[in-house]
């Protein structure tokens, strides 16, 4: 079924992103014959030549260990280091550079809030607070400081439209509440959660916030002044950035009362076998050798995704999902999951009663790439008493016509199935 006798017009895009598609080499390849179809940015997106380009540079002209050489190379790199540093500030708004810590991604970022905010604030008989739709590195860390430290985890429960259910929020944000943790958007519904108003709530009673922004933070610009969350995390590799560098940006007033997460060089200012005193912010929470070449290409990915327009990335891609919405809920028998009114363009379904693993597998050979399982958020699969899905995740080098392929090829599936 192509895009011409479907019932579906599209309006077209008043911006073209297709010619981006250019800038990133892996679109171009073919899979199994078959012109590539990318559609699994939730799991990691694909990286544009200048990020290529300012890796291999980097190694071929720079390399070496930051803050701690006299010679010009090691300057360079702690300048390059320390300028991605500035490029994360400026990108997220944020106050100062004291407030952007460098991490290997989301995961380690969290762990880092979960121990170091959990050692000091957190005790038995407290609580902590996450949504039954946060991605599994957003419930463990807390699930492992609530067993430590004799604390209670609890959970914003959410609707089968995959909203939250805001109006539980108040009775849930109790006098023991030391923190909530919760996604800006859910990788496995797409829901794009309120989390201002969120913040808003927990601040009326001086609860502090962690916002996990793995996919929020190509959704749009994030500002975290506005945001005001207290700790907003997020990974390079999910926007369009290296793998290995991540980010947690925390207000100052925090990370300063916490204490260190991992201990090494870097982070100290002075070490004896009787006492060891720690380094400022940030390099208090940044022990060892730092992926100072990854945080260069993620400085280089946010420069690049800022040129082109987020805003109108943002708004191409929800052409996109509205229009992949409407086709695929034209095919019978398929079901999504996840249709609160505020989406992010992440779309899990499932096709009739076949397993979303055989789906996936005859996509892939069609060369389309989804996933397929519980995309790390069992709770949210559990909620709806099911195996997993398909999820389809696009991103602005997306295109219409590879989401009438999707769609072609999904009916393939089901004829195969019949
Ligand atoms: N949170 C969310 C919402 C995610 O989608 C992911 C990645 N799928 C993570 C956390 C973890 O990110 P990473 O594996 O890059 O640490």
């Amino acid at each position: 079924m192509s895009r011409n006798n479907s019932t579906i017009n599209h309006q077209p895009s008043t911006i073209s992103f297709s010619h981006f598609r250019a800038d990133f080499p892996i679109l171009s390849r073919e899979v199994y014959g078959q012109p590539l179809v990318y559609f699994d940015n939730g799991a990691t997106t694909q990286k544009p030549t200048c990020v290529l380009e300012t890796i291999q540079r980097f190694h071929n002209e720079i390399n070496a260990n930051i803050h701690r050489g006299v010679h010009k190379l090691s300057e360079e790199s702690t300048r390059e280091y320390e300028n991605a540093r500035e490029v994360v500030r400026s990108f997220l708004n944020a106050q100062k550079t004291s407030e952007i810590i460098f991490t290997s991604g989301t995961t380690a970022s969290i762990n880092l809030v979960a121990y170091s905010f959990g050692e000091v604030f957190v005790h038995q008989g407290d609580e902590v607070l996450i949504t039954e739709m946060e991605h599994h590195s957003n419930i463990v860390p807390w699930q492992l400081l609530c067993e430590r430290k004799g604390a209670t985890l609890k959970v914003l429960p959410f609707d089968d439209n995959g909203e939250l259910m805001l109006e539980k929020l108040p009775e849930l944000l109790t006098l023991r509440t030391r923190i909530v943790a919760v996604t800006q958007v859910s990788n496995t519904l797409g829901t794009v959660n309120p989390v201002r108003e969120i913040v808003r709530l927990a601040h009326s009673q001086n609860i502090p916030v962690l916002v996990d922004g793995a996919q929020g933070v190509k959704h749009g610009i994030v500002d975290v002044q506005q945001l005001d969350a207290d700790f907003y995390v997020f990974s390079g590799h999910k926007i369009y950035g290296p793998t290995g560098i991540g980010v947690l940006y925390g207000k100052e007033e925090w990370l300063d009362r916490m204490v260190p997460w991992q201990g090494g060089g870097d982070m100290i200012a002075t070490v004896s076998f009787r006492k060891t005193t720690f380094n400022e912010l940030p390099f208090k929470f940044e022990a060892g050798t730092a992926n100072y070449i990854g945080a260069a290409g993620l400085a280089t990915a946010l420069n690049y995704y800022s040129n082109i327009g987020i805003d109108a990335a943002t708004a191409y891609e929800d052409e996109l999902l509205r229009y992949a919405t409407q086709k695929l809920t034209q095919i019978e028998g398929l079901k999504i999951f996840g249709t609160a009114r505020s989406k992010a363009a992440i779309i899990s379904f499932l096709l009739e009663n076949i397993h979303p693993y055989d789906t996936g597998m005859i996509l892939d050979k069609m060369g389309i790439a989804v996933r397929t399982g519980n995309h790390c958020t069992q709770p949210v699969i559990d909620h709806f008493g099911i195996d997993g899905t398909v999820r389809a995740s696009l991103a602005f080098y997306n295109t219409f016509d590879e989401v009438d392929r999707l769609v072609e090829a999904l009916l393939k599936v089901k004829e195969m199935f019949r």
